[in-house]
């Protein structure tokens, strides 16, 4: 009988022998690895053999939907896609949502797991339970846009859903991102290289499939309550999107301010979700199933042309092409997010690339004459939109930028290392740890380097109306932002792991309660058994989250990271400036301590590696041999 909820079908694709097949995982294989980043880590594990070049063609690279996603529930249109990183040497994960994934499963395929290299520019086609490669050398070299409506017109259907790359990733940048409706994009990790290095330019998808649920009227009922929830009481997600954060981080003294010196800008209000609002928003967009809307529309007429097509910048675009580059011009941010679609960047690390260069020309280690003549001063509007276009052309100086703040540091070499912020080489997001300490451990810990949405930041669980979105973890009191005892690493394991169930089950999250969305955890587990009718419950769920976190640990030690990548950049061990929170800073000792509690509580040793017994429990022993012996 057929599985409910999902296909039980994963698509194989190898494009050097272009032999396309099949494979059909047991039902327990769904059960215990769900989809999304812990199923993109099975394969992972078992296909990749460590050491080999991100970008050449024994990389894996993976799309995987989840066994809920698929139904137009709130928030579960996410997917994921994974490869070896060419940024970061490590485990590569990155989430999109938009409409791509349901798609996938329509077409009846759960995961696509690619392997090889293409002889000369390809697609990939999925329609109907099939699969075909086919020519793309005429959309190569092209935008995204363009690319996406060329694909489009060629298959003749409108609604066909296309992930791709732009030139960026084509060109190899390690930052380069996957796009699906010019909107929703794979922006952490340089994925868009991995595929480009692949010669494959997009994987456009269409499907009639509705599969079957295990409970119909239980999975409308939960999608009912839910979105009724967000009827009643909408936050200012939907009217100001992530834009909302800009203010209310510079109120508190912790908006990430021209390559983190500072966390106040002055220029704040210029950027902000409610100047966007007033000027340059057009529209709201979604994804499938989601009425939250969040997701920002601009145009811009002059100086620059932005079209709505590309959608509009997010917070992190905001900060990482804004506030970290000193720039208060609005307009040209929109520019900025739309040549990053275009050319298929990851706007957080072009943004924070470029602010790094910014620094090292204020610091006179640049000067004009590497720039190509740009005046790269933080401030500089016009300088930055330049920078990201040379990035997306990989021309000039932007040849060395595309490599990212790590090798860029390293070819620069005097000081610049000291202004190169990132975390196992991904260039840092927008969030300031010395004012949300967990965020400390959140980076320093990640498998794929500094992210961000690791768990809910710390200022949710300072007051006990945020602790009870929590009750359900066993998460009972509210803790200071600032705390980084026993009790913070506690509560950052619990909500790591839930936050690994999210990007392996599919669900985005905004639309958690967490960050004021409507979607309860409860609501998660209801629906997964609504939708599989598997009886499971949030400890059967967490456990995938820790097992998404081991395998992660498991393949970054075998390619040979360790404990000592777990760190932070040394500007965060220096307090900050100015502002309410004037003079914090991370304590070193403290964040070593807390380490090594969180190494404890994850079923660690000291130098962060699983012991066998958290393996067993985790039912990975197939991945003990995997990890590297000690000499
Ligand atoms: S909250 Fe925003 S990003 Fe998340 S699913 Fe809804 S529209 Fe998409």
């Amino acid at each position: 009988m057929e599985p409910y909820g999902y296909n039980g079908k994963i698509l194989r694709v190898d494009l050097s022998s272009r032999v396309i097949t099949e494979e059909a995982p047991p039902p327990v294989f769904y059960r215990r690895y769900l989809g999304g980043g812990a199923l993109s880590l099975y394969y992972l594990l078992n296909e990749l053999r460590p050491g080999v070049d991100p970008l050449g063609p024994e990389n894996v690279l993976i799309f995987a939907a989840s066994a809920v996603t698929g139904h137009p529930a709130v928030g579960f249109s996410r997917y994921t896609v994974a490869a070896k990183s060419p940024i970061t040497g490590a485990f590569g994960e990155s989430e999109a949502g938009g409409w791509w994934s349901p798609e996938l499963k329509s077409a009846g395929f759960d995961a696509v797991v690619i392997k090889g290299k293409a002889d000369k520019p390809v697609y990939l086609w999925i329609k109907n339970g099939k699969a075909e490669i086919r020519d793309a050398s005429h959309v190569w070299g092209q935008m995204t846009r363009e690319a996406q409506q060329a694909i489009r017109k060629e298959l003749g259907d409108e609604k066909i859903r296309i992930a791709l790359i732009g030139p960026g990733g084509e060109r190899l940048v390690k930052y380069a991102c996957i796009l699906n409706e010019l909107k929703h994009v794979h922006g952490r990790a340089g994925l868009g290289a991995v595929m480009g290095a692949k010669n494959l330019k997009a994987i456009a998808v269409r499907g009639e499939k509705k599969m079957a649920l295990h409970a119909p009227e239980k999975v409308r009922e939960i999608v009912k309550e839910v979105a009724d929830i967000w009827k009643t009481k909408p936050s200012p997600l939907g009217e100001l999107g992530t834009a909302r954060t800009i203010m209310l981080l510079n109120a508190a003294g912790i908006l990430p301010t021209r390559n983190f010196t500072t966390g106040v800008f002055e220029k704040a209000e210029a950027i902000s979700g409610e100047t966007m609002k007033d000027t340059i928003l057009v529209g709201r967009g979604s994804c499938h199933g989601c009425p939250i809307r969040c997701k920002r529309e601009v145009k811009v007429d002059e100086p620059y042309k932005v079209d709505p097509e590309y959608g509009g910048p997010e917070y992190e675009t905001l900060g990482a092409l804004g506030s970290l580059c000193g720039v208060g011009d609005l307009k040209a941010i929109a520019m900025a997010n739309q040549l990053c679609g275009a050319y298929g960047l990851d706007t957080i690390s072009t943004g924070t690339t470029i602010a790094f260069a910014m620094e090292c020309f204020e610091k006179g280690i640049l000067t004009t004459q590497d720039t190509g003549g740009i005046k790269l001063e933080f401030g500089n509007a016009e300088a930055m939109v330049a920078m990201v276009e040379k990035i997306g052309k990989r021309e000039g100086f932007g040849d060395l930028l595309a490599e990212g703040v790590k090798i860029a540091a390293e070819k620069i070499g005097k000081d610049a290392g000291r202004y190169a912020m990132h975390v196992k080489g991904l260039p840092l997001p927008i969030h300031e740890p010395r004012g949300k300490v967990g965020l400390a451990l959140a980076y320093a810990t990640s498998p794929t380097g500094a992210d961000h949405i690791e768990h809910p930041h710390d200022p949710v669980f300072e007051t006990e109306a945020g602790v009870k979105l929590a009750l359900p973890l066993g998460i009972l009191e509210p803790l200071s932002a600032l705390d980084l005892s026993s009790k913070k690493v506690r509560m950052f394991v619990y909500l790591q792991q839930l936050y690994n169930v999210f990007n392996s089950i599919g669900v985005c999250i905004l639309s958690i309660r967490f960050l004021g969305g409507p979607t309860s955890i409860t609501n998660i587990v209801d629906y997964t058994n609504a939708v599989t009718g598997w009886g499971t419950s949030l400890w059967e769920l967490m456990k995938v989250g820790e097992r998404h976190s081991a395998m992660a640990r498991i393949f970054n030690l075998r390619e040979g990271l360790s404990s000592k990548d777990d760190d932070l950049p040394e500007r965060f061990f220096e307090p900050l400036d100015q502002g309410p929170l004037k003079g914090k800073k991370i304590d070193r000792q403290e964040f070593q301590k807390a380490l090594g509690t969180y190494y404890g509580m994850m079923g660690w040793d000291k130098n962060g590696v699983p012991f066998e017994s958290k393996l067993e429990e985790l039912e990975l022993e197939w991945a003990k041999p995997l990890i590297p012996k000690k000499d």
